[in-house]
């Protein structure tokens, strides 16, 4: 583009209003409202029968068109994360009938009342997480897989727990069939963390808690950062992340306000 001085001003300025908007709009489609009531932002009749299914060169395209919109759209430059996002097939992990919106900028219904989050969300907590090749992370709210696999795409450390048995098995089913068998994956409540594999230098949770539950904050290492939804269920949530520094005293930051499905406490 050709622009200078204060016209490239204006095209910052919109750019950053654009920027803003767009992460109003994350607030209302971000993560997780429960499939039941319309999951925000999952767009409907995607099914439709006789539609064609986009071929893996498709795919491929619109994966390219999704890390581009979360670069320069959504303003995220970390080349590691970025990477990431390009790496794994977003479509294997949502139901067939939703594949040609599985690059779509919003999150989509996965079955059992839960949903995959909007790529950039997956994007950005990941980034916050600051993981290095040899970082252990634990997930809490395995879903289908997606974030895991984002995940493992950075480093081999992934420890995943999903309360919904049968999201459970289906995603390590997943994640071993792509080629992710490094991620482990455990059917139990994330509230309480995973002890025995514990500490972890990163915790990112992807359901929404009244609070940092006091597990995870304990099993986050010196150095460590979690990233969780809090508030209050079926509410807007504030995104924070928590920083715990080398003598153990810990930090809250926030980031900004998602909408993800609540953390629940009974196995399923
Ligand atoms: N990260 C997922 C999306 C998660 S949606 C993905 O990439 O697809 C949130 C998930 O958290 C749901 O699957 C829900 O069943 C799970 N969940 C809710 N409470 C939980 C808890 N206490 N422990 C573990 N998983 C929980």
């Amino acid at each position: 583009m050709n622009m200078r001085g204060s016209s490239l001003r204006g095209a910052r300025e919109t750019a950053t209003r654009l920027t803003v908007c767009l992460c109003l709009l994350a607030v209302a489609a971000a993560g997780c409202s429960s499939g039941d009531n319309g999951s925000a932002g999952a767009p409907s009749g995607s099914g439709a029968p006789g539609a064609a299914r986009p071929g893996e060169s498709t795919l491929a395209a619109r994966r390219e068109a999704m890390v581009r919109n979360i670069e320069r759209g959504y303003g995220l430059s970390d080349k590691t994360v970025l990477a990431a996002m390009r790496a794994v097939p977003r479509h294997e992990f949502v139901p067939p009938k939703l594949r040609r919106l599985a690059y779509a900028d919003g999150p989509l219904p996965i079955g059992e009342g839960q949903t995959i989050s909007q790529p950039y969300i997956v994007a950005e907590m990941t980034r916050q997480l600051h993981l290095k090749s040899d970082s252990r992370v634990l997930e809490v709210g395995t879903g289908s897989g997606y974030q895991a696999a984002v995940l493992a795409e950075i480093t081999p450390h992934v420890f995943t727990i999903e309360i919904v048995k049968s999201l459970a098995d289906s995603a390590a089913r997943r994640l071993a069939r792509l080629g992710y068998d490094t991620v482990a994956v455990r059917h139990g409540d994330g509230y309480a963390g995973w002890k025995a594999r514990a500490p972890f230098d990163a915790i990112v949770v992807t359901c929404g808690a009244a609070e940092p539950p006091k597990p995870l904050i304990d099993q986050l290492a010196p150095g460590g950062r979690m990233v969780i939804p809090v508030g209050e269920a079926g509410s807007v949530q504030q995104l924070q992340v928590i920083e715990k520094d080398a003598d153990g005293k810990v930090t809250v930051y926030p980031l900004m306000a998602v909408r993800f499905v609540p953390l629940t406490r009974e196995l399923r």
